[in-house]
Order: C-alpha cells, then structure tokens, then sequence
C-alpha cells in the first residue's frame, strides 16, 4: 500500500525515541480509551472539527477537516526535510498515531523506505495486530516504544475497549532479535496508579528483561477534553485527581526496584 490515513507530522519531538525527532501520527486505533488526549486519532476517516485560529488580529472559530490521505512519498519528503537535526541529535522518525500497525502495508513501507535513507525508526504501539502482522513491523523498526495501559484483563476491557491478553501474547513474542523496547505506561488516576498495578506491569516486562531497555512512565494530563467537543464526539468521563510528584515518585521506585531503568516521560 502506498498511501495511508495520518493525522499529523510533528517535528522536534524529545519524547518519541532517541535524540530530536519527527513523529507521524497515523490515524485510526483499534482501542477506544477513556483518557485518550488525542481523540482526533480513534476514527478511520477523516474528521470534521472546529479550531480556534487568527484571522486578522481576531480569533475566530473555523472548521477544519483532522486526517488526510498521503503516499510514502509524501511523508518521506516531510521526513528527509529533517534528516540534519537526527544525524546531529542521534533522533530519527517515530510512527505513532492512533495505531499504526492498524496500517500495516503503508507502515511497512515507510519503514522499509527510512531504513534505506539510513534514518533511525522507532515504532509507538499498544501491540494490537495479529501476531504476523506485529512481527513483521517490529523487525523492520530500530526501537519499540511499546504501551501497557493495565495487566487487569477487566480493567483494560472496560477502559481501554478491548482485550490485553493478546497484546501482551504479542509483547512477551519478541523472544528473537529485533528492535530494543522501552515499555511506556500512562498512569492514569483511579485506573492504574497504584503501587499494585505497576508491579504487575513490571512482572510482564520481566518476562522479556533481556529487550526491554528502559520503562517510561507517562502521567495523565487532561489537555485532548476540549477536543472530544471540537469533534462533535461523546466526553468520556474524568479521570482524577492529578498524580502528585511523591506518588509518581513511588510508582517509578516499583520499576527501578524490580531493575529497569525508569523515567517519567513527556
Ligand atoms: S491506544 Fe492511544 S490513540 Fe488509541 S485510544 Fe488509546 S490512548 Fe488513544
């Protein structure tokens, strides 16, 4: 397939993977969580939202469409425009989205197409795909940037809309060579913030100790809500309070105590 639904191209990215990076946001997933801040990425088509923007010294609200058609080439033009910043900051390209394993063909062939260019490819997914399919991808990117929401089965299904266990089957596969993996975890208030919920994470991540270079701990933040409005889409409920520094302090001790390198993530 050369041509794929994305969303968004956003350059000088720090939290994506290693060094400066331009991140390609595919559009679609296959989950529906409750937390999303990116909303305008659930959907497989194109979408109609309303923005605030300044016309003429005056803010006014206009209606765009979010998620356009591109062809590899397309997207391999806006990558290559930064070619300078990843070769200077050891960075490179991350395809996130939504799922982007949820267009395999089209993300294959991006892959295929910067590992030609000689760029660094990271790969950001909640592992939701057949396991050909998740394997495929996983040995054609650098680095796995790879999302655990929950270990609860119960939990993930009524939060996040779909089953974990065959996204972990998919994780705990990578037994093989392939892309090093950092496992990232939202932690999101009342859903997965417990000392409890961490270990659990970090008992999976265990299983597949030798690949897994480090775990990032990504807090909740509650910037998308406004956009579920702007896209005409159902407000989820609120997630809360906030995660103060000391439990978040605590949370990151699980996994540096079980001997993972930890960090708090953007
Ligand atoms: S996996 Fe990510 S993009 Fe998909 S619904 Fe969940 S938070 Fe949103």
């Amino acid at each position: 397939m050369d041509k794929g639904l994305i969303f968004d191209i956003r350059r000088y990215s720090v939290h994506d993977g290693p060094g400066i990076r331009t991140t390609v946001f595919f559009k679609g997933c296959p989950l529906n969580c409750l937390w999303c801040h990116n909303p305008e990425s659930i959907g497989f088509d194109p979408q109609n939202i309303r923005r605030v923007r300044n016309l003429n010294g005056r803010s006014c609200m206009v209606d765009e469409v979010v998620g356009k058609t591109a062809t590899v080439d397309d997207v391999m033009r806006e990558i290559l425009k930064d070619r300078l910043f990843f070769e200077e900051s050891g960075g490179g390209v991350t395809f996130s989205g939504g799922e982007p394993l949820a267009q395999p063909a089209f993300l294959n062939a991006l892959l295929e197409q910067c590992a030609g260019a000689g760029l660094h490819t990271a790969l950001d997914t909640s592992g939701y795909a057949p396991p050909e399919v998740f394997l495929q991808s996983c040995s054609r990117a650098d680095v796995l940037l790879f999302d655990i929401k929950s270990a609860n089965r119960e939990k993930h299904i009524r939060h996040a809309g779909v089953d974990n266990v065959p996204l972990i089957d998919n994780l705990l596969a990578l037994t093989g060579d392939g892309p090093c993996i950092y496992i990232r975890v939202p932690v999101i208030p009342g859903f997965n913030n417990t000392p409890g919920d961490m270990l659990a994470i970090a008992e999976i991540a265990g299983r597949i100790r030798a690949r897994v270079e480090g775990v990032d701990l990504l807090p909740f933040h509650r910037l998308g809500r406004q956009k579920y409005e702007a896209l005409s889409m159902v407000l989820p409920p609120a997630y809360g309070p906030d995660i103060t520094d000391g439990e978040m302090d605590e949370l990151m001790h699980v996994f540096s105590a079980a001997g993972f390198r930890v960090k708090k993530g953007g």
